[in-house]
C-alpha cells in the first residue's frame, strides 16, 4: 500500500485487528520511508447495482436511513436500526454474489422489518411495493394476521394475565388495553397515519 503523505510505494503493517464482527480487517501501517503511519481498512466488496445499471458499495447507513424513515413515531431505537442493517448486510453476503441489483436489498428489508414493527413494515413495504390502493394494505395486513396466527404457542400462553407482549422490547402500554393479541392493531394505526 502507497504512502499517503510522501507517495512511497511501499508501507509495513505494524497492527491488524478485525472490526465489524469480522466483516472487516483494519491495519496501522508505516512508511519505511517518511516514517508516518497510516490505517486502512479492508473488506469485501459487496455492490449494490441500481436500477440506472450504476454500481455503489453497499452502505449498512442507507438501510439504516430508509427503515428510520419507515420507523418515524415508532418505538424503534438506533440500536435496532443498526442491527437489522447488519441483518440485511448478513442475508445478502450469505447470498454470495459480490452484485446485488437494489431491489434484493429492499426485499432483505422487509422480513427483519416485520419482525421489528409491523406499521414500520407496511409504511416501507406500501413504498417499496408501490402499493396503489387501500386493497394492496388490506392484502399485506391480511398476510401479517395470518403470519401471526401461525407464530409459536409460546406466546399465546401469555395471554391469560398480562397483554400479550409482542416480540421486541418495551413497547409502551396501549391505550386499549384489550386482551385480543391479534386484533385490529395494525389496522388501527395505519388508519391514523393515512
Ligand atoms: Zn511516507
Amino acid at each position: 500500500m502507497r504512502c499517503p503523505f510522501c507517495h512511497n510505494p511501499d508501507s509495513r503493517v505494524v497492527d491488524s485487528r478485525e472490526i465489524d464482527d469480522g466483516a472487516s480487517t483494519r491495519r496501522r501501517r508505516s512508511c519505511p520511508s517518511c516514517g508516518r503511519r497510516f490505517t486502512t481498512v479492508e473488506e469485501a466488496v459487496l455492490a449494490v447495482v441500481k436500477r440506472s445499471g450504476v454500481t455503489e458499495p453497499f452502505n449498512r447507513s442507507k438501510v439504516v436511513a430508509g427503515v428510520r424513515r419507515a420507523c418515524q413515531g415508532r418505538p424503534v431505537d438506533e440500536d435496532q436500526l443498526a442491527k437489522l442493517a447488519a441483518t440485511v448486510e448478513d442475508a445478502i453476503r450469505a447470498t454470495g454474489s459480490a452484485e446485488v441489483p437494489a431491489n434484493e436489498v429492499g426485499l432483505a428489508i422487509l422480513g427483519p422489518l416485520r419482525e421489528l414493527d409491523e406499521v414500520a413494515y407496511l409504511r416501507f413495504a406500501s413504498v417499496y411495493r408501490s402499493f396503489s390502493s387501500v386493497a394492496d394494505f388490506e392484502r399485506e395486513i391480511a398476510e401479517l394476521r395470518a403470519g401471526r396466527s401461525r407464530a409459536p404457542v409460546a406466546h399465546v400462553a401469555a395471554q391469560d394475565g398480562a397483554p400479550a407482549a409482542a416480540p421486541g422490547p418495551e413497547h409502551p402500554p396501549s391505550h386499549h388495553d384489550t386482551s385480543t393479541p391479534t386484533g385490529s392493531a395494525a389496522g388501527r394505526t395505519v388508519g391514523t397515519t393515512g
